[in-house]
């Protein structure tokens, strides 16, 4: 048979049956594997192959058929399940950065990576320099011969700022240094990193991938060479995925094309009707034409995603007046929900910055974050403009 589509592999990678034919994938709430005898045991200790199962902080079967999904969306030959998206980017750093290394980073990143190359790299003598996603050109000077690894995200949380990933990988392949993507924002069913030219792609699989707002999950994939030291890192310190959150994630993707596309739908509506509202100075989305990366936007992405920002010319005192008055759009600081959420970056997930550092990654006293569920779109535009009424 020929090579099935992406939103058909979504659905159809699937562990090997058990003896029960099963039709969906059972969970397999098991600590360890047996063996038939002792030579099977220790042959399966000698190996150090994700492909043979011993205890499940090393690898389980459910856990297996999630990372094998991921890793054939993405186009990627190989990957690694963690606990959560912040276990993924750690334990990505602390294997291929050593004493001495460097990291070029977008300083556009989500605020706890920001905190891991602030506060906790420079403790084990790991060095980073930060660049503007609005200027790519000021990338190449900042790479060093102890460069090892540039990381970013596109688009950006919270300021959807869009990078173009051929231009990143050129600069990259030329200097040797590893290009690690964060593709949370637009999962692999809007934007494939890896055809682009990353060595890495990662996710924080609580947001899009699980798309209800259950579970927590991390998967980074790649090539063979690139994942397995990843693998040997978390199979010895432990950040793995369990068994039942890899069960929800991997039953999740099932319907990650429809979601997405229902998402895109909505926020691209959305987003259009709030463009010109009294209220709001500037609304931001990847396929708004009034989007600075408008044309990139296009090149590499699928469609615009499922968040939308806004600037309450109000500021401060609007945006909380905004989410006090909202009554159906949750307040929170999740994202990639089947609920529609509300959230004001500057007071929650980006609170830890200096106000100088907010403002240097687009972050304004007004922003106003809306992660577009799959509610109704009339309900959640009569929720939306009641509260900027009101704000
Ligand atoms: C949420 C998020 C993370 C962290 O993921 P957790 O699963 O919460 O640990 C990393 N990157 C981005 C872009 C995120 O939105």
């Amino acid at each position: 048979m020929a090579k099935q589509r992406p939103a058909t592999r979504a659905i159809r990678v699937q562990t090997k049956k058990t003896a029960q034919k099963e039709h969906s994938t059972p969970l397999f709430l098991t600590s360890s594997f047996t063996y038939d005898s002792a030579e099977d045991m220790a042959a399966a200790f000698a190996s150090d192959s994700p492909e043979v199962n011993i205890y499940s902080r090393f690898s389980n079967p459910g856990v297996d058929e999630f990372v094998n999904k991921i890793a054939s969306l993405e186009g990627a030959e190989s990957g690694v399940a963690t606990g959560t998206g912040m276990a993924a980017i750690f334990s990505t750093f602390m294997t291929f950065l050593s004493k001495g290394d460097h990291i070029v980073s977008a300083s556009a990143v989500f605020g706890s990576t920001h905190t891991i190359l602030t506060k906790y790299l420079p403790k084990w003598g790991i060095d980073y320099s930060y660049f503007d996603m609005n200027k790519p050109e000021t990338i190449e000077p900042l790479i060093r011969p102890a460069t090892k690894l540039l990381y970013l995200e596109t688009p950006s949380n919270p300021g959807l700022d869009i990078i173009d990933l051929e231009l990143v990988a050129a600069i990259c392949k030329k200097h040797k240094v590893l290009l690690v993507v964060d593709n949370c924002f637009a999962t692999p069913a809007v934007q494939q990193p890896i055809r682009f030219g990353a060595d890495l792609v990662l996710h924080s699989a609580t947001k899009f991938i699980d798309g209800q707002g259950r579970v927590l999950g991390g998967v980074i994939v790649g090539r063979k060479e690139l994942v397995h030291p990843l693998y040997l890192f978390i199979r010895n310190t432990g950040p793995s995925m369990s068994p039942f959150n890899a069960w929800v994630l991997s039953k999740s993707l099932e319907t990650l094309f429809v979601r997405m596309d229902r998402h895109a739908a909505s926020a691209l509506e959305l987003a259009t009707k709030l463009q010109g509202h009294a209220k709001i100075s500037s609304v931001k989305y990847p396929f708004l034409e009034s989007h600075p990366q408008y044309a990139i936007a296009q090149k590499q992405m699928t469609n615009g995603g499922g968040i939308v920002t806004f600037e309450l010319k109000g500021g401060v005192e609007s945006g909380r007046k905004f989410l006090n008055a909202l009554q159906l759009i949750s307040m929170t600081n999740n994202l990639g929900d089947s609920r529609t959420i509300a959230s004001h970056p500057a007071s929650t997930t980006h609170s830890k910055l200096t106000e100088s550092e907010r403002q240097s990654v687009g972050i304004t006293p007004g922003l106003i974050r809306i992660s577009v569920g799959l509610e109704d779109l009339a309900d959640i535009m009569d929720d939306l403009l009641q509260a900027l009424d009101q704000s």
